[in-house]
């Protein structure tokens, strides 16, 4: 292979989590090195978004077993604050409306809170300003909606070139994006789609949380794994998208019976 000198970027270990008492994750376990774009599918309820808050250190989940490791270090000893200083991004399916909060105040203060986590000093105003302009250009995005509070009334399809926008600013090393694609018009998709393909290198990863094949034409994923009642239970390159499309989510469901049966 001819990554296997890449650096290690997350590594997930028989990770099961619960909330509210119920246990929703059962035993993830996923592999990332830098360069990489994971897809991950499934059905709905099948535990995606659960895994990217727990990644995130979203409150409400408790991790009851396994391991998280993100470059080098324990993730589940990081407070949310600190994994997100230290690189990872999470873009929400829901993201949050902050009235009284303009977007610009928020990249901003997103922006120097990092540099400050680096030991940089924090931008000039002006600096800022021709930054978040190169920034905008990505997502094609009018800098009228800098002036306005942070998601407000901003459209489904808004709010997701938002998020890809704070995710150009903030420049991370491992994001994730949890269904960016859906409530987004194909034109939308695209501008989103092109964003993350800008922003992909071969220092940091993605993973892509999607329950349509759609977005996996735009953004081309080296890995497609399928969750299924909160563990993955397949892993494959990106042509298992495309079969998942034509064969729907039964067909993994039986393919794996045979493979456990056969074992
Ligand atoms: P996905 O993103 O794949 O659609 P989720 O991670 O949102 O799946 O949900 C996985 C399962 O966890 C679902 O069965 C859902 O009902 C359950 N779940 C999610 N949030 C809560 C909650 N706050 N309380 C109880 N169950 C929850
Ligand atoms: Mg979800």
């Amino acid at each position: 292979m001819i990554r296997e000198t890449s650096e290690t970027i997350l590594s997930v270990r028989d990770l099961t989590a619960e909330i509210n008492g119920t246990p929703i994750l059962k035993g993830v376990n996923l592999e990332v090195k830098a360069g990489e774009i994971h897809a991950i599918m499934g059905q709905n309820g099948s535990g995606k978004s659960t895994f990217s808050k727990v990644l995130s250190g979203h409150p409400a989940y408790e991790v009851t077993g396994g391991e998280i490791i993100f470059q080098g270090q324990n993730l589940l000893e990081m407070e949310p604050e600190a994994r997100a200083l230290n690189g990872i991004f999470l873009a929400f399916q829901y993201p949050l409306e902050i009235p009284g909060v303009s977007n610009l105040e928020f990249l901003r203060t997103a922006y120097n809170a990092r540099r400050k986590h680096q030991g940089l000093d924090e931008i000039d105003t002006f600096d800022f300003e021709d930054l978040i302009q190169e920034k905008l250009e990505i997502v094609k995005m009018n800098p009228s909606f800098l002036e306005r509070s942070l998601n407000e009334g901003f459209s489904g399809g808004e709010k997701k070139r938002n998020e890809i926008l704070q995710m150009a600013l903030l420049e991370p090393k491992l994001a994730i994006l949890d269904e960016t694609d859906s409530g987004l018009d194909i034109d939308a998709l695209r501008i989103v789609a092109n964003g993350v393909n800008q922003l992909a290198s071969a220092e940091n990863a993605m993973i892509l949380i999607t329950h349509y094949q759609r977005l996996l034409n735009y953004i081309v994923p080296d890995f497609v794994h399928v969750m299924e009642g909160g563990r993955i239970v397949a892993t494959g390159l990106k042509e298992l998208a495309l079969e998942l499309e034509t064969r729907g989510y039964d067909w993994v469901r039986a393919k794996e019976a045979t493979e456990v049966g056969a074992r």
